[in-house]
C-alpha cells in the first residue's frame, strides 16, 4: 500500500484530513461513516481476514438509534430491526413479571427515535457497506495494528504484516483489549468481576411457546439474569445468560460452551428459560468471563486517541457497549466539522463524550448487583435502570460539541 504523507503545517484545512481509524469494529465504523459525511479522508484498519461478526443479537436503544440515523441508517434499521412494545423482568422461577418497561409504545415521541433489537452482523454489515460506498478502497483487511509514532503534526501507523502508513490523526477503535490503549498509557490488568456470561442464537420456531409474557425478557435469579429477544423479524432467538461464578475467568467472545454447563448453573430457571438453553444447535452456545477496567482519566495524546470498548470498555448490565460506540462515532465526526484545526477537534470530542461514558461504565458495575438481587422478588415494581439513568435522553444530533 502507497504511503499517504502530509508535510508538517500548523492548520490543514479540514477536508484535506487523512484519518487512520484503527478496528472495522461497531465503533469504527460508525466513526468513518460520521468523518466521511464531515469531507475527510478515512483508511480503516482491520485485524481480521474478513469482516464478520459474532452470531449474537445487539439492542439498539434510542440514544444508539440517533447515532445510526446520523450516519444514515435510519432507513436500515426501520426495515431490519425488531421493535419490541415491552419488555417484561420476571421472576426466575415463577415467571411473574416484576415489572414491565414500555419501550416502542412510547418512545418515538418521547425519545424522538425508536428501540431495536437486532442481528449485530447485519447491523456491522449496514456500516461497512455504507463506508465502502463512500470510498470502495476505505476498509483494509489483515491490517494488525502494532505501534504508532507520532512526529510534528503526523502520526505512522505500523502493522503486523509489515506495512506501515502516515496520516493526520489516528483514532483507536480497536476494543477491549486494544493495543492503541496500551501504545497509548500502558497495558492496564483488568480485574475479575467474579461473573461470566454465556450466550446463544437459536431458531424461534421450536421454542416459541416459550416467548412469553413477552417477546422481550429478563428472568432474574440469586446472582443470575437470563435475557432473550427476538432478532431477524421473530426468527431467530437471542440469548445472554450472566452468572456469579469464579469457576474459570477466560476473556474473549468466542470461547465453546456446553449446553450441559449453561443449564448447570441454571437448572433452578423456569422451564422456559431452560428450554431455550436446550434448543442450542451444538457448537453455537459461547461463555465468556467479565472483567472490569477502571475509566481512564485522558483518552487523546497528541493526533492519537480512542473510541468505543477500547476507550471506555464497560460490564454489559445496562446493555450499552456497543450504544457508547455508536454515539462516539457520530460526536467525533460531528467535532471535526464544528472545528477548525485537529487538535481543536480531538478536545471537543474527548469533552464531549468522557464524562457521559464514564458515568454510564460506572452505573454499569452498580446495576450488576441490583439485577443479581439474591431476592428478585423485591425488583417488583422497579424502574429498569437505562430509564433510571435517563440514558436514552442523549441525542447526538443535538448535544453540545
Ligand atoms: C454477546 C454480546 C452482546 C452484546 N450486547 C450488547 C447490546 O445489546 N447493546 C450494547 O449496546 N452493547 C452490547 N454489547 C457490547 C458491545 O458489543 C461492545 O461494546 C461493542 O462491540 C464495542 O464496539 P467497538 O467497535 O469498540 O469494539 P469491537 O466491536 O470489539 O470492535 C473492535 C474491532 O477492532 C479489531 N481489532 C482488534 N485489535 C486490532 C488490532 N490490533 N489491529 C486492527 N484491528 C483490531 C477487532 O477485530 C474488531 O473488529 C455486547 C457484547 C457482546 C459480546
Amino acid at each position: 500500500m502507497v504511503g499517504h504523507t502530509f508535510t508538517s503545517v500548523m492548520k490543514i484545512p479540514m477536508r484535506n484530513v487523512h484519518v487512520l481509524v484503527i478496528g472495522a469494529g461497531i465503533g469504527g465504523l460508525t466513526a468513518a461513516l460520521a468523518l466521511q459525511r464531515a469531507g475527510l479522508k478515512v483508511s480503516v484498519f482491520e485485524a481480521a481476514l474478513q469482516l464478520g461478526e459474532l452470531g449474537a443479537g445487539l439492542t439498539i436503544s434510542p440514544n444508539a438509534t440517533h447515532a445510526l440515523e446520523y450516519v444514515g441508517l435510519g432507513p436500515y434499521m426501520a426495515e431490519h430491526g425488531d421493535k419490541p412494545e415491552t419488555g417484561a423482568s420476571v421472576h426466575y422461577q415463577t415467571g411473574e413479571v416484576l415489572y414491565y418497561t414500555q419501550r416502542n409504545s412510547e418512545f418515538r415521541e418521547k425519545y424522538g427515535a425508536e428501540y431495536y433489537q437486532i442481528h449485530r452482523a447485519d447491523v456491522h454489515g449496514a456500516l461497512a457497506d455504507a463506508v465502502r460506498a463512500n470510498d470502495a478502497n476505505a476498509i483494509h483487511l489483515s491490517h494488525a495494528f502494532k505501534s504508532f509514532v507520532q512526529s510534528g503534526e503526523t502520526v505512522s501507523a505500523t502493522f503486523a504484516n509489515g506495512q506501515s502508513l502516515t496520516g493526520d490523526v489516528l483514532i483507536g477503535c480497536d476494543g477491549v483489549r486494544s493495543v492503541v490503549r496500551g501504545e497509548l498509557f500502558g497495558v492496564e490488568v483488568p480485574r475479575f468481576t467474579g461473573q461470566v456470561a454465556f450466550r446463544g442464537l437459536v431458531d424461534a420456531e421450536p421454542v416459541r411457546e416459550h416467548i412469553v409474557p413477552t417477546p422481550s425478557s429478563t428472568a432474574m435469579g440469586p446472582g443470575r439474569i437470563f435475557t432473550r429477544y427476538f432478532v431477524r423479524k421473530g426468527k431467530l432467538v437471542n440469548f445472554v445468560g450472566i452468572a456469579r461464578t469464579d469457576a474459570w475467568k477466560e476473556e474473549g467472545w468466542r470461547i465453546p460452551a456446553t449446553v450441559d454447563e449453561m443449564l448447570s448453573v441454571y437448572s433452578d430457571f423456569n422451564e422456559h428459560a431452560r428450554a431455550i438453553i436446550k434448543s442450542t444447535p451444538p457448537g453455537q452456545l459461547f461463555k465468556w468471563a467479565l472483567f472490569d477496567r477502571n475509566p481512564l482519566p485522558q483518552w487523546t495524546k497528541g493526533r492519537v486517541t480512542l473510541l468505543g470498548d477500547a476507550a471506555h470498555a464497560m460490564l454489559p448490565f445496562l446493555g450499552m457497549g456497543a450504544a457508547m460506540g455508536f454515539e462516539d462515532g457520530a460526536i467525533i465526526g460531528r467535532c471535526f466539522e464544528a472545528s477548525s484545526t485537529i487538535d481543536e477537534a480531538l478536545a471537543r470530542y474527548e469533552k464531549a463524550r468522557k464524562e457521559r461514558t464514564t458515568m454510564v461504565l460506572l452505573n454499569s458495575r452498580k446495576q450488576g448487583s441490583v439485577y443479581q438481587s439474591d431476592n428478585p422478588a423485591s425488583m417488583r415494581g422497579q424502574t429498569s435502570g437505562e430509564l433510571r439513568l435517563g440514558l436514552f435522553d442523549y441525542n447526538v444530533k443535538t448535544v453540545e460539541v
